[in-house]
């Protein structure tokens, strides 16, 4: 059974637990408008990184290729 969450910032997308590939990082992500968190407790409307910059951060290539999907 797949556990995701009803993005708490655009209201359109799922949040997904996925891992970094080059990084072993786990992050939750939506798949609409790519807010980030670090982990479920703390999905909600205010605490959101984005994707794009967390990857930068960590000099990872910005692409969904690096991630992968968690299903439970
Ligand atoms: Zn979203």
């Amino acid at each position: 059974m797949r556990d995701s969450i009803a993005c708490p910032r655009c209201d359109q997308g799922s949040v997904d637990q996925c891992r970094v590939l080059s990084t072993q990082s786990v992050i939750w992500v939506c798949d609409e408008c790519e807010a980030l968190w670090w982990s479920r407790e703390d999905v909600g409307v205010s605490s959101f990184a984005d994707l794009s910059v967390v990857l930068e951060s960590m000099g990872v290539r910005v692409s969904w290729d690096q991630l992968k999907p968690l299903l439970n």
